[in-house]
């Protein structure tokens, strides 16, 4: 350490503000703290967890991909990676996909399949990708200029080039932003950082065509909305709109670090041997685990049950907001994917809940990301109510005596 340095207990690069939990077990939708708490888990890990905490086909699929092979280069078949892009492609828009290993890394990929079809269309000066404002891609330094959120980009040198924002809806300078060096339009179908804010269908279809008109690829950030998230296998289904390329991650491998590009054979036809490659995307761990996942939210009733569970949920929130119009305002998002925008600040209202034994994500716009697993029970739904009842009628109290959720 040197003078003036910040002491930390910790080992690890303080880039995250953590709460003080450390949990050592999961069980469906619940977490165990090292003191034997039992928490809600209405984080997911941010989505991650779609079918919650030690599934037993997730258990099942990993341990016996684990007793037979863990890792083999992409220089030879892997079988497992073949039949998780078969199901893929089996039902989705898409013909091809690329592993990667998480939601940035496959963004990237997506951008860089999207340029190189322009190029290889015979318009190299075409790599420009317009994207929107509040937009959230990822901490690489491309999918950081893609979001283009300042406080993100600051102290990281200049700006990978390349992306043009717009505000989302706003058609004329959509139209504005396009030019003859554009390549690509990339969306997220329902905004998840910025505040679970959808995207209107209307603009999504405007985006169809707008990119039809002038022959630009449609890319569609699916890392928080696919795999079952907003009760569709993939949020563009619900919109009735078709991407060309499509990212996944954080909810395909169920807990399993994997990311994915979907992609039509037109919007990839620039791609050939060596032009985009991974060490470690398409590992047959991930790949069992991901083929686990998908074979549970595609069993028939499944979508259905996370539709009906979530519209349950946002009704009784309407109960909460009735019953809270001082603390909290709205709720918004689709399927288990739901955003509750709050008056007061939302960390208090996390902090509070988390009091309670219940954990949220915060997002921006003062929203509460709550994003449990899709195997929720209607029990631990109520349950859940129950617990932000209590936490915004304690939080209510202590803010009245302008006290905070942590005191
Ligand atoms: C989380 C997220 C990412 C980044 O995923 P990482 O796995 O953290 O790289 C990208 N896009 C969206 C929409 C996300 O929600």
């Amino acid at each position: 350490m040197r003078p003036g340095d910040i002491f930390v207990s910790s080992a690890l690069l303080p880039v995250f503000a953590r709460a003080d939990l450390t949990f050592e077990r999961g069980e469906g939708v619940w977490l165990i703290e090292k003191s034997g708490d039992r928490y809600l888990d209405f984080g997911a890990g941010v989505a991650v967890n779609a079918l919650g905490h030690a599934h037993p086909a997730l258990v099942a699929a990993l341990t016996e991909q684990a007793s037979r092979l863990w890792h083999v280069s992409n220089l030879y078949n892997i079988a497992e990676g073949e039949k998780l892009a078969q199901k893929l492609v089996a039902n989705s828009f898409a013909d091809l996909v690329f592993f990667a290993n998480s939601g940035a890394e496959a963004n990237e990929g997506a951008i860089k399949i999207a340029r190189k079809f322009q190029h290889a269309a015979g318009h190299p000066e075409r790599y420009r990708i317009v994207t929107f404002d509040g937009a959230f891609h990822g901490r690489t330094l491309a999918t950081l200029a893609a979001g283009g959120g300042q406080k993100h980009l600051e102290g990281f040198g200049p700006k990978v080039e390349g992306f043009d924002h717009v505000a989302v809806g706003d058609e004329a300078a959509l139209k504005a932003a396009i030019g003859p060096e554009t390549a690509a339009i990339m969306i997220e179908p329902v905004q998840g950082e910025s505040g679970v804010k959808p995207v209107a269908p209307a603009f999504l279809r405007r985006l169809r065509d707008i990119c039809d008109e002038n022959e630009l690829l449609l890319i569609f950030d699916e890392v928080q909305t696919g795999i079952g998230r907003t009760g569709h296998l993939f949020a563009y289904q619900a919109a009735g709109v078709e991407p060309d390329i499509m990212t996944l991650a954080k909810g395909l491998g169920g807990g399993f670090p994997v990311g994915a590009v979907l992609a039509t054979t037109h919007a990839a036809s620039g791609m050939t041997p060596g032009s985009h490659g991974s060490t470690f995307g398409g590992n047959p761990l991930a790949m069992a685990v991901a083929g686990a996942v998908l074979d549970v939210v595609l069993a028939p009733g499944f979508l259905d049950e996370v539709k009906r569970k979530g519209l349950a949920l946002k009704q009784k929130l309407a109960g909460v907001i009735d019953r809270h119009p001082a603390a909290v305002t709205e709720i918004r998002g689709e399927g288990l994917m739901l955003g509750l925008k709050c008056l007061v600040p939302n960390g208090e209202v996390v902090a509070a809940l988390t009091n309670e034994h219940m954990l949220s994500v915060p997002a921006g716009d003062n929203v509460v990301r709550l994003l449990p697993p899709l195997i929720v029970s209607d029990a631990e739904i109520e349950e859940a109510v129950e617990k932000i009842d209590q936490a915004l009628e304690d939080l209510e109290k202590k803010l009245a005596k302008g006290l905070s959720a942590a005191e």
